[in-house]
C-alpha cells in the first residue's frame, strides 16, 4: 500500500518525542487547571497532590477518575460548569449540552486537530460532504462540520433524519463523502433504492466517516464491496472534548490523537493496564485550556495495541469498543463483558438458553455455564469443549463447569452474567 499523507507532524513522532511532548502538555494542563479551575484545585488539595507531582502518564494514576455522573453532580453543586471552567466566562465561545445535562464550554481555537481523522479518511478539497450528525446542542454537528472544512472539503449541514431529502441532496449536489453513523448510511441507501435508484451507479459517494456506534464487520463489507464506499471509524467522546482516536487506511484499530492522553485502566482501581488487556478508556485533554477536566472515565471498554502500523502513524491504537464498563464483570482479574459472552454463546444452535454464573469458592472465582440443550441426546462433552475453546478465544477465560439444566430453568429475562459473589 502507498504511504499515507499525514495531516500533521504529531502523527509520526518517535516514541521518545511523543513521551516528551505528552509530558510537557500534561504538565501545562495540570498547572493551568490548578491555577484557574476551582474544582481541580479542590480535587488536588483534597487528595494531597501538588500539580508538580503530575508530569507523566504514570503520574496520572495518583488522581481519581472523574465520570459522567460526577460531572452531573459537580455541575448541580456548582452551576453551571461544576468549577471546571479554567478561563474567564466571557471567553467561552460555545456551550454544548450533553444528556445529564452536562454543559461543556469550549473555545474554537485549537480544535483543528479533529480534521486529522477526516483527513485520514480521505476527505480533501473538491469533496462534497454531508454531515448527518445533529447540529442541535451536541458538538458533533458543528465541530465535525468545521473539521470537514479544515480538510478543504465542502460541508453540507444536513443533520439527522429526512432520508428522502438526504437522498435528493446527495444526488443533486454530487455528494462524495458521508459523515454519520453506519446504520444511518444504510437507511439512506435503502431509501435511495426504494426510490428506484441504483445506489452504486447513480451516486458518487466514495468515503464515509463514522462514529457514535460500532461498525459491524458485515456492514463494513456491504458498504465497501457492494457499494464501493471506503469506510473509516473514529472514537469520539463529548465530555472531554471530541474526537479521540481514528482509523487510518489499514483499518486495524484507531490511532490515539496526541491532543489527549489516553489510558486503559481497571475501572475499579483506576490503575493503568498493559497493551492487550481490556479496561476502561480514560481521557485527559492536553490541548484544552478551557476545561480543567483531568482523567475523564468514559465508561467504554477497550484495549490497545502498540505494534507498528504500516500507515506510518506511530501512535498506539485502540482495538475497538467491546462494551460498557457497567456491563462487565471482573473474574480472576479479567473482564468478562456481557455482550462478548453473549456473542459467543448465542452462536450455538444446540442450546436454547444459557447463563454464566460467577461464584467464589476457596478464594477463587469460578465460572459456571448453565445450559438448556435443544436436544438432550447430544454429545455433551464435545459441545462443552467447543464452547470453551470459543469462549477462551474471545473472553480469554476458561469456563470451569458446565451444568445442563431442564428447559425453563434459565429465566427468559435473565442477565447474561449472574454475579453471585459476595465480598463481606
Ligand atoms: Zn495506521
Amino acid at each position: 500500500m502507498a504511504k499515507d499523507e499525514y495531516y500533521d507532524q504529531l502523527e509520526t513522532m518517535t516514541p521518545d518525542a511523543r513521551e516528551r511532548y505528552h509530558n510537557k502538555k500534561l504538565t501545562e494542563t495540570v498547572e493551568n487547571a490548578y491555577k484557574n479551575a476551582p474544582a481541580a484545585i479542590e480535587l488536588l488539595d483534597r487528595i494531597g497532590v501538588n500539580p508538580s507531582q503530575i508530569r507523566t502518564l504514570k503520574d496520572l494514576e495518583k488522581l481519581p477518575v472523574t465520570r459522567k455522573t460526577d460531572l452531573i453532580d459537580m455541575q448541580k453543586a456548582s452551576p453551571p460548569y461544576g468549577g471546571l471552567l479554567a478561563i474567564p466566562p466571557q471567553d467561552v465561545e460555545r456551550v454544548f449540552l450533553s444528556p445529564g445535562p452536562v454543559y461543556e464550554p469550549i473555545q474554537h481555537s485549537g480544535i483543528q486537530w479533529f480534521a486529522k481523522s477526516f483527513w485520514a479518511a480521505g476527505f480533501r478539497k473538491g469533496d462534497v460532504v454531508i454531515n448527518t450528525f445533529t447540529y442541535h446542542m451536541s458538538p458533533a454537528g458543528i465541530l465535525f462540520h468545521e473539521a470537514i472544512r479544515d480538510c478543504g472539503a465542502t460541508a453540507i449541514p444536513m443533520g439527522t433524519g429526512h432520508t428522502a431529502i438526504q437522498v435528493k441532496t446527495m444526488l443533486d449536489l454530487g455528494v462524495t463523502g458521508f459523515v454519520g453513523t453506519p446504520s444511518f448510511l444504510m437507511s439512506v441507501i435503502k431509501q435511495a433504492e426504494d426510490m428506484g435508484y441504483d445506489f452504486k451507479k447513480d451516486f458518487v459517494i466514495k468515503h464515509a466517516w463514522f462514529t457514535g456506534e460500532m461498525l459491524a464487520p458485515s456492514i463494513r463489507e456491504t458498504l465497501e464491496s457492494d457499494y464501493g464506499i471506503d469506510t473509516r471509524q473514529a472514537y469520539a467522546v463529548t465530555e472531554p472534548g471530541g474526537a479521540i482516536a481514528y482509523e487510518c487506511y489499514c483499518k486495524n484499530g484507531m490511532h490515539f490523537m496526541d491532543e489527549y492522553i489516553l489510558e486503559i485502566v481497571d475501572p475499579e482501581t483506576g490503575k493503568q493496564l498493559p497493551p492487550g488487556e481490556t479496561g476502561e478508556i480514560v481521557i485527559t485533554p492536553i490541548h484544552n485550556k478551557t476545561w480543567g477536566l483531568i482523567r475523564f472515565g468514559t465508561g467504554d471498554l477497550s484495549s490497545y495495541n502498540t505494534d507498528a502500523c504500516p500507515c506510518g502513524r506511530t501512535a498506539h491504537r485502540l482495538t475497538g469498543m467491546v462494551g460498557r464498563a457497567s456491563d462487565a464483570v471482573k473474574v480472576r482479574g479479567m473482564f468478562v463483558i456481557a455482550r462478548q459472552a453473549e456473542g459467543v454463546l448465542s452462536s450455538f444452535g444446540e442450546i436454547t438458553r444459557y447463563q454464566l454464573v460467577v461464584s467464589r469458592q476457596q478464594h477463587r472465582d469460578k465460572i459456571t455455564l448453565l445450559l438448556e440443550p435443544k436436544d438432550t441426546e447430544i454429545d455433551k462433552k464435545k459441545l462443552c469443549d467447543v464452547i470453551n475453546g470459543r469462549f477462551q478465544d474471545t473472553c480469554r477465560l476458561k469456563i470451569d463447569r458446565f451444568e445442563f439444566v431442564a428447559g425453563g430453568t434459565v429465566p427468559e429475562d435473565r442477565e447474561v452474567i449472574d454475579d453471585q459473589r459476595t465480598w463481606e
